[in-house]
C-alpha cells in the first residue's frame, strides 16, 4: 500500500459534467493503481446553490462508472466548525482581518481601476485597521508581505510562477460567516491527508493562493497536476452546444459505463496507439506521465465507435439486463416471447447504443407487428401466397430450428419453388419482422421460435395485397 491519498471534490451544483468525471477518473485509477485512497468530498459551502439533488446525481454519475471512493462522501457543510475555528487561528496569529468595505465602497474603487487601466483589486483599506466597527465584515486573508512570487512544479504542466502583484487579500469568510472556497479546501485537503490534488486546470489561478493559506495555516503543501481542459470540436471549451455534457445523459442515451470510462481516460492520456482499455488496464497502466499538456477534443463520433465495441463483445446476460429499462420505457413487454438473451445476441452486431438495441428488439416481442409500408407494398404481394402456404408447411414440419434445419427447409423451398434465396427471404423477412432491420433470417427464425414464426406467416398471408 502507498501513502497516496487523492481526491474528487465536486460541488454539488448541477450534474456531473463530462469534464468533472474525467478529474474524478483520474484520481480514482491512480489510488488504485498505486493502493492509495480515493476520496470523495462534496464542496456544498456555497449553501444557496448546493443542492441535495445534485449530490444524489453526482453519486449517481460516479456509481454508474464504477468510481467507488475508499473515504466519503464528506460534506463541507459538517465542518463549519473546524473552518471557523482556523478563521480564528489565522485572525489571532494576525495572518487575516476583517474586512468593513461595504460592496458599493468596492465596486467603486474595481470601477476606478478599470477607467485607470488597473487590474482591479482589493486595496488594503483595512488591513491596518485596529477599530472593529459595528458593521457587517468579511475576514480577508492578509498576502504575505516580503515575497514576490509563487512557484509550484505542477505534475502536468511543470513549473508555474506567480507574481504577488497580480494577487491580493483573498477573502476567506462571507459576510454571512460562510467560508470560501480557496480557504476550506487548504483546509480539507491538509486534514485528511491529501497529497497530490489531481483536478481541472480552470484551477490553477486558484493554486498559488492555496499554497500560501497552506503555509500560513502550518500545512505542508500537497502536490498538484491540473488537468487540462475539454474542448468541442470548433476549439472552444465543451458546453452543450456540443452535445450533451452531463454523464448521465449518455447514460439515457443508451451508452455503456465501460465505454465512457474508456472514452474519457483517452481524453487528455494516451498509451502508445492504443485505443480500448478495460478498466483492469486502465489500473495497471494509468499514470500522470502520459497526461498531456493541451487541451482535449470532444468527439462523439468516438465515443459511440467505444459503445459498439463494448456492445459487440460484451456478455449478453449482463447487456439484457441493461436493455430491460430501455425495453420497458418503449412498452415492450419482454417477459413472454423469445429469449431475450437470444435477441441480444442476435442485435449485438448491429446496435451503437442500448437505445438503438431496444428499437432492433421491438419486433421480437410485438402483438401484432406493424408492417414497414414500403416493405408491405414490395414483398407481401399476393403472388406470394404459394411460397407463404410452402413455408408454412415446411416450417411446421421442421424438427427443431437450429440453424442447420433451417438451411434445409430453405433449400427445400428453393427448390421447389425455383426461387433464389433473396427471393424467399425478403418476404419472409417481412413477414416475421414487419420489415425492420434485423438480423440473419435463420437468427430471426430461431429466436422467434415456430409457434410466433407460423402466427406472423399466417397474419401475413392475410394482409397479402390489401
Ligand atoms: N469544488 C471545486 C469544483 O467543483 C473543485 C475544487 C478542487 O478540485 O480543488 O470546481
Amino acid at each position: 500500500m502507498s501513502d497516496l491519498r487523492v481526491r474528487f471534490a465536486p460541488s454539488p451544483t448541477g450534474y456531473l459534467h463530462i469534464g468533472g468525471a474525467r478529474t474524478a477518473l483520474f484520481n480514482y485509477l491512480l489510488a488504485k493503481g498505486q493502493s492509495g485512497k480515493f476520496v470523495l468530498r462534496i464542496e456544498d459551502t456555497d449553501v444557496a446553490r448546493s443542492t441535495q439533488e445534485s449530490v444524489d446525481a453526482i453519486l449517481d454519475a460516479m456509481e454508474w462508472l464504477g468510481l467507488s471512493c475508499d473515504e466519503g462522501p464528506i460534506y463541507q457543510s459538517d465542518r463549519f466548525d473546524l473552518y471557523r475555528q482556523k478563521v480564528q487561528q489565522l485572525l489571532d496569529e494576525g495572518k487575516a482581518y476583517r474586512c468593513y468595505c461595504s460592496a458599493e465602497e468596492l465596486d467603486a474603487k474595481r470601477e476606478l481601476a478599470k477607467k485607470e487601466g488597473r487590474k482591479p483589486k482589493y486595496d488594503g483599506t483595512c488591513r491596518h485597521r485596529t477599530d472593529s466597527p459595528d458593521a457587517p465584515s468579511v475576514v480577508r486573508f492578509k498576502l504575505p508581505e516580503g515575497r514576490e512570487e509563487t512557484t509550484f512544479i505542477d505534475r502536468i504542466k511543470g513549473s508555474i510562477c506567480f507574481r504577488h502583484e497580480e494577487l491580493d487579500d483573498l477573502i476567506i469568510q462571507r459576510t454571512d460567516g460562510t467560508p470560501t472556497y480557496n480557504f476550506v479546501v487548504v483546509i480539507d485537503d491538509a486534514e485528511m491527508g491529501i497529497n497530490l490534488v489531481i483536478r481541472g486546470d480552470d484551477h490553477i489561478n486558484n493554486t498559488p493562493r492555496q499554497i500560501l493559506l497552506y503555509e500560513a495555516l502550518g500545512y505542508s503543501v500537497p502536490e498538484f497536476a491540473h488537468v487540462p481542459m475539454i474542448l468541442g470540436a470548433d476549439k472552444k471549451r465543451l458546453s452543450k452546444r456540443h452535445g450533451a455534457t452531463s454523464v448521465m445523459v449518455y447514460q439515457e442515451m443508451g451508452y455503456l459505463p465501460e465505454a465512457m470510462v474508456n472514452y474519457l481516460v483517452r481524453l487528455g492520456w494516451s498509451f502508445g496507439d492504443e485505443e480500448i482499455f478495460s478498466i483492469d488496464d486502465l489500473v495497471e497502466k494509468f499514470s500522470l506521465d502520459n497526461v498531456g499538456r493541451s487541451a482535449g477534443v470532444f468527439n462523439p463520433e468516438k465515443l459511440l465507435w467505444l459503445n459498439s465495441h463494448y456492445i459487440k463483445t460484451g456478455d449478453p446476460q449482463r447487456l439484457s439486463d441493461l436493455l430491460k429499462p430501455f425495453l420497458e420505457k418503449n412498452g415492450i413487454i419482454y417477459k413472454n416471447g423469445p429469449d431475450l438473451i437470444e435477441v441480444v445476441q442476435g442485435l449485438q452486431e448491429r446496435s451503437s447504443t442500448l437505445v438503438e438495441m431496444a428499437l432492433g428488439a421491438e419486433f421480437y416481442f410485438a402483438d401484432q407487428l406493424t408492417y414497414d409500408e414500403k416493405a408491405k407494398k414490395k414483398f407481401l404481394k399476393p403472388e406470394q401466397k404459394d411460397l407463404f402456404l410452402l413455408l408454412l408447411e415446411k416450417l411446421d414440419q421442421c424438427p427443431s430450428f437450429t440453424e442447420e434445419s433451417l438451411e434445409k427447409v430453405f433449400g427445400e423451398v428453393m427448390e421447389i419453388t425455383e426461387l433464389k434465396f433473396g427471393k424467399v427471404a425478403q418476404p419472409l423477412r417481412v413477414a416475421l419482422t414487419g420489415g425492420a432491420p434485423s438480423p440473419g433470417i435463420y437468427d430471426v427464425l430461431r429466436v422467434l421460435g415456430r409457434d410466433i414464426a407460423l402466427k406472423r406467416i399466417s397474419s401475413a398471408l392475410e394482409v397479402l395485397g390489401s
